[in-house]
C-alpha cells in the first residue's frame, strides 16, 4: 500500500482524485487550506495547511511516498485576469515549496498539474484551431500570470529530475468539469457558469454569454481525468502530456447542449466587454494515445448531464430553484 499526499485536496479535482486513489487502496494523506465543500473526503488523514508557507510544505510530505501536487490559487477566465500578481505570488510559492519538500522528505514520484493555458497566444487566435501538441508550447507566449506560472513550474519539475532524480510527472488539463466543482461565487468555469445560468432560468428566457460564443474549446470530464492522472503517474513519461478531449464546441454550442440536457429553450446574450480567453484551443491527443494507451471517453452530453443536475440540485438546496419547477423541467 502507497503512502500518498494530495494537495488541493478540498479542491475540485484534488477531491475526486482522493476518492479515486482511496478506492484504489491507498492510503491518502489530504491537504487543502480548506476543507471540501460540498462532500466529506475520503482521505485516511486530512490537515489544513496554508501551502506557501515552507515550513508546512515539510509537514505535508513527511513518510509520503508519491506527491500529487494539485493545490493553486485558480479560477475561470474571469478570476485569472483580475489576480495575476495573487496567482502568480501563491502558485510559486506552493510549487517550488512541494517539490523542495518532497525531494527533501524522499518522496519517489512527484506530480505535477499543468494547464492548457501554458500555450502561446499566437497559435490560439483564430475559432478553427489546429489542435495543440505538447511541443507547441515553446516559444513561449502562455497565458500572462497563471499560465506563465505554469510554464516555469514544469521546467523546474524538469530540472529536479535531471539534477535530483526526483521522478516528475506533468500533466497539462484542458478544461475539466463534472460535479462538485465550483459553480459560483467568481472562481467559477464556463461549464459550471452555464449549468448555473440555465438551471436559474425559466423555459424560453436568455442568459449571458461571454464574449460572442464563438470561441472554441474541448471539455474533459472529472472521471477521465483521475483516471488519465493515475495512469500518468504509472508510466514512464517524465515530459508533459495533454489531458483533455479533443472535441472542439464553440461556447454557444456547450450553452446549447446544456439546454438540452436541461430541457429548456434558452436565448443568449452575449456580453462582448467579458474576457473570452484565447479565440480557439483544442487538445492533440497523439500523445495521450501513445503514451498512456487510452484516451477520455465520457461524451460532452453525458458528463454535461450529471454536472447539471448536481448544479441544479445544489441550487435547489440553497433555495435558489423551486423544487417544483425544476422536478419539471
Ligand atoms: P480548485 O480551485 O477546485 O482546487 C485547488 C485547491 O487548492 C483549492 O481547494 C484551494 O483551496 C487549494 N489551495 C489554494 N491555495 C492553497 C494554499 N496556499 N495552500 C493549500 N491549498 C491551497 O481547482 P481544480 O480545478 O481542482 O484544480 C486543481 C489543479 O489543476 C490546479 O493546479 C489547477 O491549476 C490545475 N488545472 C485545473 C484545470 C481545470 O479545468 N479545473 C485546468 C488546468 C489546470
Amino acid at each position: 500500500m502507497k503512502r500518498v499526499l494530495v494537495t488541493g485536496a478540498g479542491g475540485f479535482i484534488g477531491h475526486h482524485l482522493t476518492k479515486y486513489l482511496a478506492d484504489r487502496g491507498h492510503w491518502v494523506r489530504g491537504v487543502d487550506i480548506k476543507v471540501p465543500e460540498y462532500d466529506g473526503t475520503r482521505a485516511n488523514e486530512f490537515e489544513l495547511l496554508d501551502l506557501r508557507r515552507w515550513a508546512n510544505c515539510l509537514q505535508a510530505t513527511r513518510g509520503i511516498d508519491e506527491v500529487y501536487n494539485l493545490a493553486a490559487n485558480m479560477g475561470g477566465i474571469g478570476f485569472i485576469h483580475a489576480h495575476k500578481a495573487e496567482i502568480m505570488h501563491d502558485n510559486v510559492l506552493i510549487n517550488m515549496h512541494m517539490l523542495e519538500a518532497a525531494r527533501l522528505n524522499g518522496a519517489r514520484r512527484y506530480l505535477y498539474t499543468s494547464s492548457a493555458c501554458v500555450y502561446p497566444g499566437y497559435r490560439q487566435n483564430s475559432a478553427e484551431v489546429i489542435p495543440l501538441k505538447e511541443e507547441d508550447a515553446y516559444p513561449a507566449d502562455p497565458e500572462d500570470g497563471y499560465g506563465w506560472e505554469k510554464l516555469f513550474s514544469e521546467r523546474q519539475c524538469r530540472h529536479y529530475w535531471d539534477e535530483y532524480r526526483l521522478e516528475t510527472r506533468v500533466v497539462r488539463f484542458h478544461n475539466i468539469y463534472g460535479p462538485l466543482g465550483t459553480y459560483d461565487g467568481g472562481r467559477e468555469k464556463s461549464p459550471a457558469a452555464i449549468c448555473r445560468k440555465v438551471a436559474l432560468v425559466e423555459d424560453g428566457d436568455e442568459i449571458e454569454v461571454w464574449g460572442d460564443g464563438e470561441q472554441t474549446r474541448s471539455y474533459c470530464y472529472i472521471d477521465d481525468c483521475v483516471e488519465g492522472i493515475h495512469r500518468l503517474m504509472r508510466s514512464e513519461h517524465r515530459d508533459p502530456l495533454n489531458l483533455g478531449s479533443d472535441r472542439l464546441v464553440t461556447v454557444n454550442e456547450l450553452v446549447d447542449i446544456v439546454a438540452r440536457v436541461a430541457d429548456k429553450t434558452v436565448r443568449r446574450r452575449h456580453d462582448l466587454t467579458k474576457p473570452q480567453g484565447v479565440r480557439g484551443r483544442n487538445s492533440d491527443n497523439s500523445k495521450l494515445r501513445a503514451v498512456l494507451k487510452w484516451e477520455p471517453a465520457t461524451t460532452l452530453e453525458e458528463g454535461l448531464a450529471v454536472t447539471y443536475a448536481w448544479i441544479r440540485s445544489m441550487l435547489e438546496k440553497a433555495g435558489r430553484v423551486k423544487k417544483a419547477l425544476a422536478t419539471a423541467s
